[in-house]
């Protein structure tokens, strides 16, 4: 079972991460908790550069960037948990990159998804979880916990509309894979929905 969190800075994944993990092994099910990107010691190392390059990375070097740490991600954590029948609960995925690579830095969204199914091998998740929150309530969040968008778009509102929109209209086209829950809900209810729909399909 392959369940990924997507979601703006600030909308709370990594909360509900924590959350879903602790109820999945409370049911018997053992869980790989792993991120994008960094969840390799090379994901980390391209986390590093495409984060924090002293250089101002082009779009396309950095949706390569991005795919070439899913690449070696899936081969060698993502897929041999999921052979071994343990649940992979992941923070971001591709549709960060369609969200990301695409609609915020204005790539073509088709070509995004087709290079990361390809470096992905074509693997999608069985569930993605959305956490949409609009900007503003992102902003007084990571404010309140003294935190920042990560990126210099940080400032361009304009960004993150793009971003929030590119995830709805995915989450719209494939609405059996992925669950929108209402990110400004406290994180105990947005738990709750997340268990429900798991519940639902058989899981727990
Ligand atoms: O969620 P996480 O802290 O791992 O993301 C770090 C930053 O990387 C986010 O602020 C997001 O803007 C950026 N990112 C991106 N494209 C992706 C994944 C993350 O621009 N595909
Ligand atoms: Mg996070």
């Amino acid at each position: 079972l392959f369940i990924t969190l997507e979601g703006g800075d600030g909308s709370g994944k990594t909360t509900q991460a924590a959350l879903l993990q602790e109820w999945l092994e409370s049911e018997g099910r053992t869980v790989v908790r792993t991120r994008e990107p960094g969840g390799t010691p090379f994901g980390v190392e391209v986390r590093e550069i495409v984060l924090h390059s002293r250089e101002h990375i082009t779009p396309r070097a950095e949706a390569l960037l991005y795919a070439a740490d899913r690449a070696h991600h899936v081969a060698t954590v993502v897929r041999p948990a999921l052979e071994r029948g343990e649940v992979v609960l992941q923070d971001r995925y591709l549709d960060s990159s369609v969200a990301y690579q695409g609609a915020g830095r204005v790539l073509d969204a088709a070509e995004v998804r087709d290079l990361s199914l390809w470096a992905a091998e074509g693997l999608l998740p069985d569930l993605t979880i959305l956490l949409d929150l609009d900007e503003d309530a992102a902003r007084r969040r990571l404010d309140a916990a003294n935190k920042r968008f990560d990126r210099l778009e940080a400032e361009k509102a304009e960004f993150h509309r793009r971003v929030r929109e590119a995830y709805l209209g995915l989450a719209e086209a494939e609405a059996d894979r992925f669950l929108v829950v209402d990110a400004s809900l406290p994180p105990e209810e947005i738990a709750k929905v997340i268990r429900e729909r798991l519940a639902a399909a058989g899981v727990g």
